[in-house]
């Protein structure tokens, strides 16, 4: 009888032009202060640089408006606060409460980093995702980051990468000998092992290096974000696939206390958010990459080249020992490559009746 009482007034009111008060405003409490949050995020890519640089500027979006302004964000790019190598001190030391970079730049603190963003001949986009989230990969991280104070979240993930842009053609690993490139990660650790020298370089340094000839070749990410760079002004060739970073996974990075100062629901706003990051960007490389290769190929005459297969080999030679080598160096590494291998045999055995197989018969 009430509710007909009360649906009858509202038609009445609703009639007589008056519109009723939203109910929650009645309901809510009496200007109960709210504790809000201000964050900074600093990161290793220019400032809204396309691809990279656009996961943390909607994470930011998406953390200020589902949090109601509560959490607010604000993005820097790599110079801004911090230069793009030193994201991890500062999220460590609370100078930033969050960082957007890439994991395999900071094995330097630990080895077992590197897994975490690519490793050659590794997992692709799809797999780093069911590893990470479903398969026991980011309990691991976690671990890795504790001794830190810094919590990993995925933040992003580029798909297979390009093998990068060289000066000239690379016909055997002979031509590989002395080449200056470069190649962060364990990438540069197989490259050293075939007789090239990796270099590291953050992004925004690298089309001067090329140009100058501080530096032979180079790999940045794929069509999308290499145009972006200009690198095709440096470099003619372009070479695929990139088999040091097969599913590159960027991460956020979080200060452990600055997260524990967090209420729950803001927890699970930040990781919610995270996520939602992680697949946007690599919908968004699926889409931009094609469009960004016909430019690069048709438009500045870029040559795009397969690594030879006696490269390949060799390459994956090399990578089998550097990695021996590694986990024998390195405990905690030891433990998650092996985490991450048997995971790969697992997934690989049934992607090659699925994804594979599929790719195969859809031509
Ligand atoms: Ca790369």
């Amino acid at each position: 009888m009430k509710r007909i009482a009360c649906s009858l007034l509202l038609t009445t009111l609703t009639l007589m032009g008056c519109q009723p008060a939203p109910q929650g405003d009645a309901q809510a409490p009496a200007a109960e202060p709210q504790q809000t949050h201000q964050w900074k995020l600093v990161t290793s890519w220019p400032k809204n640089f396309p691809g990279l640089g656009m996961a943390p500027e909607r994470f930011a979006e998406k953390v200020n408006a589902m949090s109601g302004g509560r959490l607010t964000v604000t993005v820097y790019g790599a110079g801004d606060l911090v230069p793009a190598f030193e994201v991890f001190d500062a999220v460590s030391q609370g100078t930033a409460e969050m960082g957007h970079s890439a994991a395999y730049y900071w094995k330097g603190k630990a080895p077992a980093t590197q897994i975490f963003t690519s490793i050659p001949f590794g997992m692709n986009a799809q797999e780093m995702n069911g590893w990470l989230n479903y398969g026991g990969g980011m309990a691991l991280w976690r671990e890795v980051y504790a001794p830190f104070g810094i919590i990993p979240l995925v933040g992003g993930n580029t798909g297979v990468q390009m093998g990068g842009w060289f000066n000239k053609e690379i016909n055997s690993i002979d031509d590989l000998q002395g080449l200056k490139m470069r190649l962060p990660g364990l990438g540069g650790e197989v490259l050293s092992r075939v007789g090239g020298v990796p270099v590291a370089l953050p992004g925004r340094e690298l089309f001067t290096a090329l140009q100058t000839g501080a530096i032979d070749a180079t790999e940045w990410v794929g069509p999308y974000n290499d145009l972006a760079f200009g690198l095709y002004k440096a470099a003619k060739f372009y070479y695929y696939p990139g088999w040091h970073e097969p599913g590159t996974t960027l991460e956020f990075l979080i200060n452990q206390a600055a997260y524990e100062s967090l209420p729950a629901d803001l927890q699970a706003i930040v990781e919610t958010a995270a996520q939602a990051v992680n697949q946007d960007m690599l919908d968004e490389y699926t889409t931009r990459n094609i469009a960004a290769l016909d430019t690069l190929v048709n438009e500045h005459g870029v040559e795009l080249r397969q690594w030879p297969e006696e490269v390949i080999l060799a390459l994956r030679e090399a990578n089998a020992e550097v990695m021996a080598e590694q986990v024998a160096t390195d405990p905690m590494m030891k433990k998650v490559y092996e985490h991450y291998r048997a995971y790969q045999a697992g997934v690989g055995r049934y992607h090659s009746i699925s994804e594979e197989a599929y790719n195969a018969i859809r031509r």
